[in-house]
């Protein structure tokens, strides 16, 4: 314990950075306030563009010998990692939901085991990637991976380490070292999982956590020339800065974003089906990216549709994120709250309808809200709330189904409710989406690609695409009688 601890419910976190296998504090900290009470949890080191650039130094002096570590003991230690993740599974629940207000049985039982798993996933899938050699008039094209560098990987707060792990283990996997940022709401994670991967084996300086403002330590990452991979998931206008960061160097990226995704409901669906998949969306407090915020429902059931869910809605409870009986915690902090509720009385005042909600209640939380009389063009349609706020559109043939799903600028993801499979899978195809689920929701599995088009995102990660996005990929060509001449 140093004067840099941090407890939280009774476990000790460090508030500096990990930067070349050792702790390192800032002369400022920021303040870390939980979304459950708005309490203040301890002040974390602020990082400037001088921790930046020492980070990356050291994610650049291991990355030798991490690259030249073979794949059986590269995978050999990210096991060692979700080892200690699943090890230290409450430890890591109660402190994520203490600092972001997600549910804690959710972080115990669905979370926390998938972040173990991403470190197991891509050790796994590292074994196991190879490209069939072919042929060329005789010569042998054989293609590798190449570890590319030093990776700048920066993450939102609405699933911290999940989302952090799912960029760092494929980028560890594959021999890069690491710079990881996360989001200045919840740093908590990261700095247990810096512990963890040390305990695990992980050389000093292939794992480096730097915390702070992304708007201070943000550029000095992202345009530092050694950086060879940027990894970010969050909002378009944060994605837009560091793409422009980025172009200084040339440096790759890969962008997950936000969404708008829709939830089509066609009279031939299973209507209980329906509405257990539309109330799903309520989960994090809608604060989730792949949500389907906007249910395109068929005239001739949305009467009953919007009844059901009404009746399900209102079984939910909303409350303390720690507590088993709760559905809905807080949202992340106040300026979110804000943000939210502005959406929402801007839509009102132009004509929309809150079936249930449309404000916030005590604390941090705002209650679970469904709109309808809402226009396709209207701002509550077109762009991203990040909260509990549903809208509910009605349509009468499958063509105006299909434009009203592709017509915002996002491209996440799409949920389809039909009881027809052939109408499942022409709409599918001409369906502008990352993902698209049908009669199901947030069935995710690592060896899928995933990623966003238009403005939900650039590139995909998941399976071998992450190894191509992390990777140098190289085609080495060799002559069939190439040696015959040197002896
Ligand atoms: P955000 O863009 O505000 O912040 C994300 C991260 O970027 C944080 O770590 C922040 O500190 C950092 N950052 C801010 N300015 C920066 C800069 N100039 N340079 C470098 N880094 C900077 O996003 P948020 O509010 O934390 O997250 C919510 C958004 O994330 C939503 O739009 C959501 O849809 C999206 N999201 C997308 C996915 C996906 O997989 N597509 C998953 C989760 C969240």
């Amino acid at each position: 314990m140093s004067e840099h601890t941090i407890t939280v419910a009774g476990v000790a976190v460090d508030a500096r950075h990990w930067i070349g296998g050792e702790r390192v504090a800032s002369t400022q900290t920021f303040p870390d306030v939980s979304p459950i009470d708005g309490s203040t949890i301890g002040g974390i080191s602020r990082g400037t563009a001088m921790e930046a650039a020492a980070a990356v130094a050291a994610a650049k002096a291991a990355f030798p010998a991490w690259a030249a570590t073979s794949r059986a003991e590269r995978a050999r230690i990210l096991h060692a990692v979700a080892d200690g993740v699943e090890k230290r599974i409450d430890e890591l629940a109660i402190v994520e939901t203490t600092d972001n207000g997600a549910l804690l049985r959710s972080h115990r039982r669905g979370v926390m085991p998938r972040v173990a798993h991403n470190f197991r996933f891509f050790a796994d899938w590292l074994l196991k990637l190879e490209h069939e050699d072919f042929e060329t008039r005789g010569h042998t094209n054989h293609v590798s991976w190449d570890p590319a560098g030093p990776s700048v990987l920066i993450t939102p707060w609405n699933a911290p380490l999940m989302l952090a792990t799912w960029k760092l283990a494929p980028a560890l996997a594959a021999g890069n070292t690491v710079i990881l940022k996360p989001a200045e709401w919840t740093p908590l994670t990261a700095s247990l999982l810096a512990d963890i991967a040390a305990e695990a084996g992980v050389p000093a300086g292939v794992l480096n956590v730097v915390q702070g403002y992304g708007s201070e330590i943000g550029d000095a990452l992202t345009s530092h020339p050694d950086v060879r991979r940027i990894s970010f998931t969050g909002s378009v206008p944060t994605a837009k800065r560091i793409a422009e960061s980025a172009a200084a160097n040339l440096t790759p990226l890969s962008l997950e974003l936000g969404g708008k995704s829709p939830l089509l409901v066609f009279a031939d669906a299973d209507l209980d089906l329906a509405v257990d998949l539309a109330v799903e969306q309520y989960d994090n407090a809608g604060q989730v990216c792949l949500a389907a915020t906007r249910f395109l429902v068929e005239e001739s059931v949305a009467e009953e549709f919007t009844r059901r869910f009404v009746e399900k809605a209102s079984t939910l409870t909303q409350g303390d994120p720690r507590d088993e009986a709760t559905d809905i915690g807080p949202n992340i902090h106040l300026r979110q709250l804000e943000k939210i509720d502005g959406f929402v009385q801007r839509a009102v005042a132009a004509g929309a309808r809150a079936v249930i909600g449309g404000h916030r209640v005590a604390g941090r939380y705002y209650a679970p809200t469904l709109l309808t009389d809402v226009a396709q063009d209207s701002e509550i349609v077109q762009e991203e709330v990040f909260g509990p706020v549903l809208t509910l559109q009605t349509f009468s043939t499958e063509e105006e189904a299909v434009r009203l799903a592709n017509d915002t600028r996002f491209g996440l993801a799409a949920t389809v409710a039909t009881g027809d499979p052939e109408r499942a899978e022409r709409v599918t195809g001409q369906l502008v989406a990352g993902t698209v689920w049908v009669n199901c929701f947030f069935v995710r599995d690592l060896r899928a690609p995933f990623g966003g088009s238009r403005h939900s995102g650039v590139g995909r990660e998941g399976g071998t695409w992450s190894f191509d996005f992390y990777c140098d990929l190289r085609n080495t060509v060799t002559a069939p009688d190439g040696w015959k001449n040197h002896g």
